[in-house]
This record gives C-alpha cells, structure tokens and sequence, in this order.
C-alpha cells in the first residue's frame, strides 16, 4: 500500500524558500578587515533571485556547472542557494588544490562560469587560460572593481563584475520544480594518488545530510543559534553548516579570509557565534592565542564541531577547562557528504569515561551505517576490540566517484564494496556504537607485524605541555618492516627533550610501540585542506633523509 502522504521534493530550492520566507530577518555576516558586513535573509532571497537571472544569461539553463572560488562569504552563501535551487550545479573549488589539479577539477567537471573573490583573482588567473569549458568569470566581493580584471580578459573569456550583473537583474525569479535524485552540487577529494576523484551530491543528499547535521546529537539548531563555518565553504561543503543554519533559521557569521587565530577571535567576539565547526589545527591555533590572552572570552560559543581529522582529547581539555568551550568531535569525508558521526558521551558515565568517549569519532547520525571489515573481508563484531577497515553506507554517502579517468576506474571501483564505501580508516566500533578510529590505512604503521597507532601516539604527544604540534609516521625498518618516527613542534620558549618525551608516552604504550626515531621540526606540514600532511613528512624522513 503506498502512503497518502503528499511527494514534495526535498531540494535545496526548497531550503532557500523556507529561509527566504519563514526566516527572512536571520543575517548573514560576513567579516571584513578589521570589521564586518550583513545582509538579511531577506535580503539574500531577492539577490539569489537576481544571481540565478544573471546566471540564466550568461546562458546557464541547465545542469551547467558552475564554480566558485570564494571564501566563507555572503556572495559564496548566494551561490549556494542560487545554483542549485535554479537546476544547475554548484562546484566548489578548492583554493587551495595545487594549479595543475585545480585545471583538473574545473575541466573535469566542465565548468561553464566561475565566480570568484576579487582577493582571489591574482590566484586564478594564472590557470583560467587553461580551464577549456569555461566561458565566463564573474568577479565578486566588496573590492571587485578594483581586482585585477585585464589578467583575467587576457585568458580570452568574458569577465563580469557581479554587483553589476545583478544590479541589472529582476528581484523574483521562476525557480523551477526539481526533481530530488539530481546533482545539486559537487567536490573533489585531492587523493593521495592519481587525480582528485568527484563525487556529486544530490539535492535529496544535501536535504536529509543537512537535517541530520541540525539534530540534537550533532548540532541541536534553532533559530536562536548563529553559526560560524570556519571549514571552508570550498571544502565538503562546510560540513553542510550553511544548509542546517538555514534550514533553522540560524544567523550565520561567515570569516571570509580572516583565518589566523587574532582576526578570528575579533570576529568571534564581535559576531558572537553560538555553534562553530572547523579541524583541529584552527581549535589549536585558536587555543594558544586564548592562553596568551587572558582577558579574552568567547563566552558566546556554547557549542565547537571539530573533526576533518582526529580531535585530540587533551585539546578538548584545554579548550574546556582553561577558556569554557565546549568541543564535540565529529567524523566524515567528502564522500560522506561529509558528516556521518558525532561524538557526544553516552548518559550516566564517569567524567574520566566522558572523556575517553569524547576522544572516539562517536555515534553515527540515523541514516549512516558502518561496518568494519577485515582484510580477509570478513564483517567483524563490534565489540570494541576488533580492528578493520570502517565501511558505510546512507541516502548521504555516495556510492560512485564521477566519470573516473579511464586509467584510473579500477582504483576508484575499488574503493566500494558490495553497496559500502570502503573509507580507508582503520578502527573498532564499540557495543554501545561508539566509533574508534586508530588510523587511515595508509598511515597504519605494521612493526614486526602488530599495528601501532600513528594517530594514538600524536594525541599523547600533544597532551605533553611543551608539545604545539606532533605527527608520526612509519620508516621502513630492516628488521621490523616499519618503525614510529615521530616529528614534534615545540611549542615557543618550551624545551624538552627526546628522553623526556619517551618517558611520558612511556605511561601509555609499550616499549616497542614507542617511537625510536625523532626530528624536531618548525611546523607540520599541511594538506590543501588544512590537515597533516604525512606522506610528506613520510617522503623526506623514508627517504634516508633522517634526523
Ligand atoms: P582528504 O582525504 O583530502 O583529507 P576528506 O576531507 O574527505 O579528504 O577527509 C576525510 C578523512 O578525514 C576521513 O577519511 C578520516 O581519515 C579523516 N577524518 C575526518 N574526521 C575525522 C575524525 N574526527 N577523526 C579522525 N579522522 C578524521
């Protein structure tokens, strides 16, 4: 029997209706040097009216592609609404992806029109000559008129101010009926091997993953909250951060480019933020800044999503019991749209099982199941002790990458088994559901042929006082296969030594799972998104080159 329930679609078109009509006095701020600007809800509906008019003429009238490549802004928050809501596809591109594989991505996915910041345009320009299927640039931001537009005409496509498309434009626009199951928007995940890998997310995917993120276990968002993506809008879509606030009703607080520990905190404090999301390395940066500054408080935060890699609970400590803010660590990849996990405690624990358990990638969200799987691919318990490979499935998990390179279709095949995606993390899920990840496959360091956790050792270490920063990586070893090497930055006017060090992980880990080889290096380096980086530090420490 089929259900006499009505079959609305649930789009992203739907979202920007709701926000526009039910919402239409949240804000959107978005920080400016030294400052900040808003613009209303209300606002944003008759300027996403105007964008998808514009966009429409610049012949996009279809499921055209198009790119932005912006910062956590208003104009990237119109994007968002206004691309997807008018049938065509919104691609975030990572600013950050090195200039050949950001060519990659931008043919790959076919772009037709590409807005971008006006303070990033001497960053595109050098490659726009190169993205072949774009035919138009729109240049947005408060400076654009002032950009560098001759170095953009120069690659031969249109250029456009987007104050001034829009000015031009209608305020209402005839927003067209979707149908769910299609492409609403797209990411490229950079990979370690071969080309970024897309993966294409549907309007139904960004709808439910969007609600799932507002629940009481992840975010629990009401009109009340003001929340400020620190991830960028460039990576996993935020997290799906900008979508939930909306979908709640929720003010946003958007950094733009203010990234760095003393701007950020100023915007806290002037935009006075309840919920914010971003990884570790911004929560640590955030931290040492607080610790220099007595005198400052964020005491408008009740809430900081963290995750993009593991959450070390001696950060959470930290930033809890030195400055009042509270960390729930969450799990999910690109692929994942990207949340699948959260990590609030179970009920009626002790505040020491509190702890561990705000340690673990937690619960998964309803709508996600995991799996782990062996290497022999057999489905083990979930006992808390089994270790495998992390599988999952759900309406937000994509079950293909799109039009892999010929090359390349075996490898990205290979990365889904029997209806899961295969995640590439490596850890146990407890009787309670409580995921605990102790590496990504390809950092697992396998000595005499136990594991040893690269990520368990990272989190002791940096709960060492004089420890800013430590990230470890297999050597190859004669004997043993592969030994730890632990690379460590020190924290400013902090000394400690190797013996030291040894002694504290000694507390924690057996002898031989202890690292034998150190270097004390001046910082970790990053990924294009903002994460450790170990296959270079793996490349400059296996390569013979040792401290
Ligand atoms: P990339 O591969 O470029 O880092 P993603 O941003 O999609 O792409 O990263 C997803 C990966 O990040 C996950 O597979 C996992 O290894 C790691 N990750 C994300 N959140 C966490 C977390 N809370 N704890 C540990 N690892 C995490």
């Amino acid at each position: 029997m089929r259900s006499t329930m009505q079959d609305d679609q649930l789009t992203i078109g739907a979202i920007r209706r709701h926000v526009v009509e039910v919402h239409p006095d949240g804000v959107a701020i978005t920080a400016t040097e030294g400052g900040s600007r808003s613009r209303s809800y209300s606002e944003l509906g008759e300027r996403t009216a105007r964008l998808a008019n514009a966009l429409r003429g610049l012949g996009v009238d279809g499921d055209q592609r198009v790119g932005t490549f912006q910062w956590n802004n208003v104009e990237h928050l119109e994007a968002y609404l206004a691309v997807p809501s008018m049938g065509a596809v919104l691609h975030t591109l990572n600013i950050r992806l090195f200039p050949e594989q950001l060519v990659y991505v931008a043919n790959h996915a076919q772009d037709h029109v590409v807005i971008v910041d006006d303070s990033l345009v001497g960053l595109l320009a050098p490659h726009l000559g190169q993205m072949t299927t774009v035919e138009h640039v729109v240049v947005a931001g408060p400076d654009s008129a002032d950009a560098d537009l001759d170095a953009l005409r120069a690659t031969g496509k249109q250029v456009h101010l987007y104050e001034d498309l829009l000015a031009m434009q209608p305020t209402t626009f005839d927003w067209p009926e979707l149908d769910e199951r299609d492409a609403a928007a797209m990411c490229y995940t950079s990979g370690t091997t071969g080309n970024p890998k897309g993966v294409v997310y549907s309007h139904r995917s960004a709808y439910l993953h969007s609600l799932a993120v507002c629940g009481g276990n992840t975010t629990a968002l009401s009109f009340e909250d003001r929340v400020l993506p620190i991830v960028p809008m460039f990576h996993a879509n935020a997290w799906g951060l900008p979508y939930s606030a909306m979908m709640s009703g929720a003010s946003l607080c958007l950094p733009d480019r203010w990234l760095q520990a003393d701007p950020l905190v100023r915007f806290i404090q002037e935009s006075r933020p309840t919920l914010s999301g971003g990884v570790p390395t911004v929560w640590n940066d955030v931290l040492s800044h607080l610790d220099a500054h007595p005198e400052v408080a964020l005491d408008s935060l009740r809430l900081v999503l963290c995750g993009g890699s593991a959450v070390p609970v001696s950060l959470q400590q930290a930033l809890q019991e030195r400055h009042g803010l509270l960390v729930r660590q969450a799990w999910g990849m690109t692929e994942t749209s990207p949340v699948a996990s959260a990590g609030l405690p179970p009920v009626g624990c002790s505040e020491e099982e509190q702890w561990q358990y705000r340690g673990t990638q937690g619960r998964l969200l309803c709508g996600v199941s995991a799996r782990i799987v062996a290497d022999d691919q057999t489905v083990l318990p979930h006992d808390g002790r089994s270790v495998g490979e992390l599988e999952v499935r759900g309406p937000w998990v994509t079950a293909a990458y799109y039009r892999p390179e010929e090359g390349e279709r075996a490898e990205a095949e290979a990365k889904f088994h029997d209806g899961w995606l295969r995640t590439g993390d490596v850890g146990h899920v407890d009787e309670l559901g409580y995921i605990s990840l102790t590496d990504r496959a390809k950092d697992v360091i396998k000595s005499g042929g136990e594991w040893i956790s690269s990520v368990d050792l990272e989190n002791a270490l940096m709960a060492h006082e004089a420890v800013l920063e430590a990230a470890v990586v297999a050597i190859p070893d004669e004997k043993w296969q592969e030994r730890p090497l632990a690379s460590v930055v020190v924290r400013d006017g902090a000394t400690v030594t190797v013996e030291e060090l040894r002694e504290f992980l000694s507390r924690d880990f057996a002898k031989w799972q202890l690292p034998d080889t150190w270097a004390f290096i001046d910082e970790v380096p990053r990924t294009s998104v903002g994460k450790f980086d170990k296959k270079v530090l793996r490349r400059r420490f296996a390569d013979g080159d040792l401290p």
